[in-house]
């Protein structure tokens, strides 16, 4: 898969997009992300990218001509004619597991990063698919939006994590919060481990996880279990979670 981020800011972008899983993922070509300075398609003679909004108001506006010609130089280059272009805007619909799931599974992503007041409406018009949110709140520019994005999807690309069975048993991922984790020592700050997951016992194991998780989203998110995929057990153990109130 390609991902490719329109910025104002390749540095900031290549620079989180280098470490870690990611990083690894990228050098072993398992994934392709690049970031694309929007300012190197200006035909601005003083290379700027942005002005005043008309109508007045405080801040500066992206213009369309830099977003656009940036987002044809990254088109002609795609085996796609129009590759699925996603502008980060706090006015989007918010970001879930669901549609990262989904996005994961195009050859070919283009995030558009806006700045300063945001972008000229008429280049979001003619080229953009469609508006993502990272929440109820805003941001001073779509990097961070962006850079969560394309981590969320390059994870879930086969090969990029080190175990590809561990996404499946994350949080969202099946419509349910994860069960809690423990690692070593056994007992700290005299606090012990659960004695089910030292037990060995695969099928107790399992069952433990299932219910914690369940627990876990009846007390934090019950939101989350209208859409769950639940088994008959799952509903009865909800079931006395509920009378237990
Ligand atoms: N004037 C815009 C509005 O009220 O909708 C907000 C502009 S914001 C200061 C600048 C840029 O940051 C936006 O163009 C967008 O790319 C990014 N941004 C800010 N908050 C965001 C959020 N919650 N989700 C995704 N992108 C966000």
């Amino acid at each position: 898969m390609k991902i490719s981020i329109m910025t104002l800011f390749p540095e900031m972008c290549n620079s989180v997009l280098s470490e870690s899983i990611i990083g690894r993922a990228r050098e072993k070509g398992i994934i392709e992300i690049e970031a694309v300075n929007i300012r190197d398609y200006t035909t601005d003679k003083h290379n700027n990218v942005d002005d005043a909004t008309y109508g007045g108001g405080m801040g500066m506006l992206m213009q369309a001509q830099p977003i656009y010609d940036c987002y044809k130089a990254i088109s002609e280059k795609s085996k796609s004619d129009k590759p699925h272009l996603i502008y980060m805007s706090p006015q989007g619909k918010t970001l879930t597991q669901q549609r990262v799931k989904e996005l994961s599974e195009l050859d070919e992503i283009v995030i558009l990063c806006g700045h300063y007041e945001g972008v000229d409406e008429r280049v979001l018009e003619e080229i953009v698919d469609e508006e993502i949110s990272v929440g109820d709140y805003v941001l001073t520019g779509g990097e961070l939006p962006a850079l969560m994005l394309a981590d969320a999807v390059a994870r879930m690309i086969d090969g990029v994590l080190p175990n590809d069975e561990a996404k499946s048993l994350e949080s969202h991922y099946d419509g349910l919060l994860e069960y809690p984790q423990y690692t070593r020592p056994f007992e700290w700050h005299g606090k012990e481990v659960p004695e089910v997951l030292i037990s060995g016992h695969h099928e107790n194991i399992d069952k433990w996880r299932r219910q914690q998780s369940l627990k876990r989203t009846f007390e934090r998110r019950p939101d989350m279990l209208e859409k769950a995929e639940l088994t008959k057990k799952d509903i009865e153990y909800l079931e006395t979670l509920k009378s237990e109130e």
